[in-house]
């Protein structure tokens, strides 16, 4: 079923504002009852800026009020507020794109030239937490989680190293595949958790972090779904659900369990049992989104060249 809500809060609408000061909000809704506990009515989707490169790895910072995210090709981390819009929050960036917070509220990005998860200090230095393993440089480090107990899991595809027009090969690749690290700072140990992804890309915890979700944006473009042991490996990794549009880039967890992915057409919203509960569609595909706002009830989507909200009845199940 394919409901389009705000078409008609438009034509209404419309008749006192010009049509071009809205943005369709297009629901696909599968599970009704349960797309309501999601997404409020009369909720539409807002364009908040555009004109970027591709942007990526949204991150809210709840102490300022701010959302940061990358602009990967521009080689900027941004920043944007309801207030302030939108600024440069830190340039370069050696090509970031996936952000998140560590348990003190420091900004963790992965780097795809700088081929590193660097940690930014409070003073505003730059520090390498990991950029290697097993004596070798990491791929592109691409998007990263961190466990309440300080460990952090980040993924590691390829698509931050170019490819050499002649061989096809990547270049400078030293890895022998793309895999999926736990890094504990406070041993400093660096280990492999799981090496059979194609790309491994977005990931997040369940609220209880029993279980790890791990989309993989290579040939599979679906979402697995890995349990978390106690002493932070992982086992299981059942295919939790298979995109229908597109490839599941970042993902995000809400307090009730659900798994929201960026797709091809929108954002999906799954069930803890993978079942498609609904879809936002959006102008353009996202590669990221996350929770946040001064309610914690806003979905940052950061789409291509243009970064997107939308109002939810949800919150984020990570910091
Ligand atoms: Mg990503």
């Amino acid at each position: 079923m394919r409901l389009h809500h705000s078409s008609l809060l438009i034509s209404t609408v419309a008749l006192a504002a010009p049509v071009t000061a809205l943005l369709a909000a297009d629901f696909q809704i599968s599970e009704a009852a349960e797309f309501a506990r999601c997404i409020p009515a009369g909720a539409k989707v807002e364009k908040l800026a555009g004109d970027f490169q591709f942007i990526e790895g949204p991150v809210w910072l709840k102490t300022t009020g701010v959302l940061v995210f990358s602009d990967i090709p521009q080689n900027e981390l941004k920043q944007w507020s309801p207030t302030g819009g939108v600024k440069t929050y830190r340039a370069p960036s050696f090509n970031a794109n996936g952000n998140t917070l560590d348990l003190t509220g420091r900004l963790l990005s992965c780097e795809h030239s700088g081929r590193r998860v660097a940690v930014q200090e409070k003073d505003g230095s730059l520090r390498t937490i990991v950029d290697s393993f097993e004596g070798k440089k990491l791929n592109s480090p691409n998007d990263v989680v961190v466990k309440s107990d300080g460990a952090l899991y980040f993924t590691d595809p390829e698509y931050g190293l170019k490819t050499d027009p002649a061989t096809k090969q990547k270049i400078g690749k030293e890895q022998p595949g793309q895999f999926v690290y736990r890094h504990d700072p406070k041993t400093g140990r660096t280990t492999a958790v799981v090496r059979d992804f194609v790309q491994p890309n977005g990931l997040a915890f369940s609220p209880d972090e029993k279980f790890l979700y791990i989309a993989d944006s290579g040939t599979p473009k679906h979402i697995r779904r890995f349990a978390v042991a106690a002493d932070g490996s992982l086992s299981g990794g059942e295919v939790f659900c298979t995109l229908d549009a597109g490839l599941p880039d970042g993902i995000r967890v809400d307090t009730a369990g659900r798994v929201w992915s960026s797709a091809g057409d929108g954002v999906h919203i799954f069930a803890p049992s993978g079942k498609l509960i609904g879809k936002i569609l959006t102008p353009e595909g996202p590669a990221n989104l996350c929770f946040g706002g001064a309610d914690g009830r806003t979905l940052f989507i950061t789409a291509r060249k243009s970064l997107y909200a939308i109002a939810v009845a949800a919150t984020g199940a990570a910091r």
